[in-house]
């Protein structure tokens, strides 16, 4: 069953994806090259703390820790570790926060130095297909046209739609119904309603689309150990039209104050392309 969410709903919303937002532009802030991700899982996990919320991810389903790190070939789900970053991964970071009861849950995938420019392309695409998904999140479409959009910018270039995991509704608890797949058929799928919130995630391979989970019985790894993004938004259903909760600005602004090529985009410059 879907939870519609109400305006007031909506912004208690907004205000556990922000700090989440907020969260991962700390992020952007110290990631590089001789970084560990246990490091910043720290910093992460006081930050959300110091800001009134808990940590969502943190003993969900057991894991252990306050932000999934997924490091290359690693899709999602990836456990902190004592391992610095070296130049040329990409590391997705994902983080979820509660605050006031409700679930901020969203997602970047960062480039560590200069990454070589067929994985920067991956990147690129797969947070435009991510737009492109916001974009049908909106009365009149339904859930297929969202999977569609990201699965056909994503295809274009070759790439791999993982299947097996999935976006998904999202308010008091971290996987609400509708699941949000990042593939599908235009016109097919649920009606989307006002007051719909999702998480939508595509998590894009560079090569295969088939993926496998580790022994460590969370990290889930490309079949062909080739790299994988991950972008990922908080997105109301409001007059109507895709009003994104959470935001990628504080992760955005941090990168280029430090010099590095942020591929800044927005869903109206995504579109409008
Ligand atoms: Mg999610
Ligand atoms: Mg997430």
């Amino acid at each position: 069953m879907i939870h519609y969410k109400t305006a007031e709903q909506i912004e208690l919303m907004r205000a556990a994806a922000q700090v989440v937002s907020r969260t991962l532009g700390l992020v952007a802030e110290r990631i590089g090259p001789g970084v560990t991700s246990l490091e910043l899982d720290k910093m992460a996990e006081e930050y959300i703390r110091d800001q009134g919320a808990v940590p969502a991810f943190l003993g969900f389903g057991g894991f252990p820790n306050t932000l999934c790190m997924s490091v290359n070939e690693q899709v999602v789900h990836g456990i902190p570790c004592n391992t610095p970053f070296k130049e040329g991964d990409i590391v997705s970071v994902d983080c979820g926060a509660i605050l006031n009861d409700y679930y901020g849950d969203h997602a970047y995938t960062f480039a560590i130095g200069d990454i070589a420019p067929e994985v920067k392309k991956l990147l690129r695409v797969t947070k435009e297909s991510l737009y492109l998904g916001i974009h049908e999140a909106r009365v009149g479409r339904r859930l297929g046209d969202i999977g569609a959009a990201i699965q056909e910018h994503a295809e274009r270039e070759g790439y791999g739609i993982v299947r097996e995991l999935v976006g998904h509704g999202l308010g008091t608890s971290m996987h609400e119904d509708p699941q949000v797949p990042n593939y599908g058929k235009r016109g097919r799928g649920k009606k989307i309603q006002e007051g719909l919130v999702i998480a939508i995630e595509p998590m894009v391979n560079l090569g295969t689309k088939d993926v496998l989970q580790l022994e460590d019985g969370w990290t889930i790894v490309t079949a062909d150990r080739m790299p994988s993004a991950h972008f990922e938004h908080d997105v109301a259903v409001v007059n109507g039209q895709p009003d994104i909760l959470s935001t990628f600005d504080y992760v955005e602004d941090a990168l280029e104050k430090r010099g590095i090529d942020a591929m800044r985009m927005s869903l109206q410059s995504v579109v409008a392309e």
